[in-house]
């Protein structure tokens, strides 16, 4: 029984490297029958991982056993507090399942009858995790079947298996409750569920459990006086724990400083902390570089227990340069026991480079990146050169990696001269344009609204046949040619309904884009596309987000020619649609070796070129989306500052070179706003399209509050679903929203674009909401 870890990652992921579980849960949801096949493909991917880790030469194996969907919601099932709802799901017996795996995907996704819980994104990742629902009368019943005969598995195969389970004051933080009540009342119960739970794990022959408790290092959103007590209660229940079995404790962080970690739960009895010691020790979201010094890391930490160095990046796909990372690992050990791992888990990248075929002519990308894998062999390299066992193949891999990394450094593709001196030259006027009234006036002549227009956020139905006509170009089954006359038929298509249902500023629908970053990472210099580098999303959803590796430029204008086609078949104004710089840089994995703000800048660049161009080509209004713009925002509130100075003045030097008549429009969608009210205004667009009615216009009361004085369109029609809203119900939130501000700064549109839904509702939907604008312009003019 070891009572050190020598190597090991934080944490892994589920879907499989070849989606395998998206497939099979996909299967299973459709016919219920399939549960065998889920099962199995499920306990396959989990030893095939188990293997891979052992044989890469990790000595404790992190597993969450089949993990069918969301660990927090693997956790809800463990504790027993599955939403009520769900209790009377029949489970189908499905043999070789967990028992409660109707009901879990029940809370995940819904049913026809309930709805399904609530699901946010974990911290500042694109992972999403399903929210706990709780309330003052919750009780904590241990169903620790599943997983411990998944572990008693893993033991029987002779994986060194180590339990990751999400911290009580993680899972309690993040939980809502249905009645108002306090969520975090409940902490010294799930301590003592979890304090039963040990010895269980003990009996089947583990030696460590993991804790994740992220949660420790980000801001605690509470006022002082709770945060203390707060924290004294997390060390009263930690205490315990390390009291209830002789497991070793490893007690996890990631996304923040560690060291908040060790100086709140050391001398607890917990054997090891792990931390992340990249986004730990550096503010990659500041405009410069601040990575603390080795020698200054971790300063609560003693020597007492044994740290977990997390020097291998887990959420980004960069190659480690193992010198360095060597270097700050002999630096800590002269100070105590310590291991080598990744600073948060492996969830966040894609699986392996041996399978990308996206790189196979482009041996210089490929040699800079590390995906899974290839991280968990960094790790190996590493914890050999720190106890003394390498190989002369180790030491070779330092140097290797040292260079790869400086190659980077110093590539052309990483540092475009001609870009560099333009940055230089980027002055504050860049950012700016007239004030608003002025521009107000000029857009007035020259657009000639009637009050309340209508418009559409963007994208139109991504119907099967879009699909199909982009799959056949790629595959090479159509020409180019024919690719082209099908998106022009589209448009023509798009615009002569929008004609019809009377919307006074139109769209071309964006039916040749895959998505909406991607789209633009296949265009512009600097970012590479994958072609199997998948990462899950959420449930079964993946998403595959583009490398921008290098200097951004963009070689050619990239929408201009949509536009040009939309704008020819109708004399009303078509909308120029681009993706932000934030969003570009929030849904991609970015360089780190500068500052974001700098990368957010070259983007918003070439994003400038192009709202020249489409101006030249006749656009009027140029809407740059930003749905991302909050999820960027740093977990901890000191840094936030730092990070909206540069968002914004990103996304103002991507559209400040317009002259005042061109409306720039800007969308997002998300409805809590209060913290980032004030950048709304800050980002200057003439027009704000923004998700509001779901949550009947608040984000409205708030805005007005805070004197917004600029155009704005709150979300009408709540587009997450195919339901068809009542004409009164449209009514409502319009009159609601002509209550909280002025007629003349409001705009009528839907919450978010519509390719998700199909043509029927949406047009039914849109008719809706241009007689409702039509109806109120009558009150509006009266
Ligand atoms: N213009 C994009 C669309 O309509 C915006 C999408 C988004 O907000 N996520 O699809
Ligand atoms: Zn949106």
């Amino acid at each position: 029984m070891t009572a050190q870890i020598n190597a090991t990652v934080a944490g892994v992921p589920r879907i499989g490297p070849g989606r395998e579980l998206k497939k099979a849960l996909e299967t299973y949801w459709k016919d219920a029958t399939t549960g065998r096949n889920l099962a199995t493909v499920a306990t396959q991917l989990v030893n095939q991982q188990a293997d891979a880790l052992t044989q890469a030469g990790l000595d404790s194996v992190p597993t969450i056993g089949r993990s069918f969907y969301d660990s927090m919601l693997d956790t809800s099932a463990l504790l027993g507090t599955l939403p009520a709802r769900v209790a009377d799901i029949d489970d189908h017996g499905n043999d070789g399942l967990p028992a409660y795996i109707d009901r879990l995907f029940a809370a995940a996704r819904g049913t026809a009858d309930l709805p399904a819980s609530a699901m946010t994104k974990w911290f500042d990742t694109n992972y999403h995790y399903i929210v706990p629902e709780l309330d003052a009368d919750t009780e904590f019943r241990l169903d620790d079947a599943a997983l411990l005969s998944d572990l008693s598995d893993q033991i029987t195969r002779g994986t060194a298996a180590r339990p990751v389970l999400i911290g009580p004051l993680t899972y309690l933080a993040l939980a809502r409750t249905t009645d108002g009540s306090d969520a975090l009342v409940h902490l010294g119960e799930v301590f003592d569920a979890y304090a039963r739970l040990l010895p269980r794990i003990a009996e089947r022959g583990a030696s460590w459990v993991q804790f994740d408790e992220p949660y420790l290092v980000t801001d605690i959103a509470v006022d002082d006086g709770r945060r203390s007590d707060l924290l004294a209660r997390t060390r009263a229940g930690y205490t315990k724990l390390a009291a209830a079995s002789d497991l070793h404790i490893l007690l996890q962080t990631y996304f923040g400083d560690g060291d908040l970690a060790v100086s709140t739960l050391s001398g607890t009895g917990i054997a090891a902390f792990g931390v992340d010691l990249v986004t730990g020790r550096t503010d990659e979201r500041q405009s410069t570089d601040t990575r603390t010094a080795d020698a200054d890391l971790l300063p609560s930490w003693t020597g007492q227990e044994q740290i977990l160095a997390g020097v291998v990046d887990g959420r980004n796909i960069w190659r480690t340069d193992l010198s360095r990372a060597l270097a700050t690992l002999k630096t800590l050990a002269a100070r105590g026991p310590v291991g080598v791992s990744t600073s948060s888990s492996l969830l966040h990248v894609p699986y392996s480079l041996a399978q990308e075929t996206s790189l196979d002519d482009d041996a210089e990308l490929r040699s800079w990146l590390a995906f899974g894998a290839e991280k968990v062999a960094e790790v190996a390299v590493l914890s050999r050169l720190l106890t003394g066992t390498e190989t002369e193949t180790d030491r070779t891999a330092v140097a290797v990696s040292h260079d790869a990394v400086e190659a980077r450094r110093v590539s052309a593709r990483t540092h475009n001269e001609a870009l560099r001196a333009r940055t230089a030259g980027v002055t504050d006027a860049d950012r700016h344009r007239s004030p608003f009234e002025q521009r107000r006036e000029v857009q007035a002549r020259e657009l000639n609204l009637p009050p309340l227009p209508t418009t559409t956020i963007g994208s139109f139905p991504q119907t099967a046949e879009i699909r199909r006509a982009r799959a056949d170009l790629r595959a090479g089954r159509t020409t180019p040619a024919e690719y082209h006359q099908a998106m022009v038929d589209e448009i023509r298509d798009v615009i002569e309904r929008q004609e019809a249902l009377g919307l006074d500023v139109l769209v071309h629908g964006e039916p040749e884009r895959n998505d909406m970053v991607q789209y633009f990472s296949e265009q512009l210099e600097g970012y590479h596309s994958t072609d199997l580098a998948w990462v899950q999303s959420y449930g079964s959803r993946c998403v595959r987000p583009p490398i921008l590796f290098g200097d951004v430029t963009r070689p050619e204008p990239m929408t201009v020619e949509w536009f040009r086609v939309a704008q020819s078949f109708t004399d009303k104004p078509v909308k120029g649609m681009l993706t932000g710089p934030v969003t570009m840089l929030a849904w991609s994995f970015v360089r780190d070796d500068q500052p974001l703000g700098t990368t957010a800048d070259q983007v918003a660049l070439a994003l400038r070129d192009e709202i020249d161009d489409l101006v030249d080509a006749g656009a009027k209004i140029i809407q740059v989306d930003e749905p991302a713009i909050r999820e960027l925002l740093p977990l901890r509130r000191a840094q936030q500052p730092a990070y909206l100075e540069w968002a914004v003045g990103a996304f103002r030097l991507a559209t400040s070179g317009v002259a005042d008549s061109i409306q720039i429009h800007t969308h997002m969608c998300y409805s809590e706003f209060n913290e980032l009210i004030g950048t709304v205004g800050d980002l200057d667009a003439d027009v704000t399209s923004i998700e509001a009615a779901r949550n009947g216009m608040q984000v409205l009361h708030a805005l007005r509050e805070s004197g917004f004085e600029l155009g704005v369109g709150p979300g009408v029609w709540d587009i997450h679903s195919p339901r068809v809203p009542e004409q009164s119900e449209v009514d409502t939130l319009l009159t609601e929203a002509l209550e909280a501000v002025p007629a003349s700064q409001l705009w009528v549109n839907p919450d978010c674009g519509l390719k998700t839904r199909g043509w029927e509702e949406t047009t039914a939907s849109i008719r809706v909401l241009v007689a409702a604008a039509e109806k109120a312009r009558a009150t509006v003019s009266a």
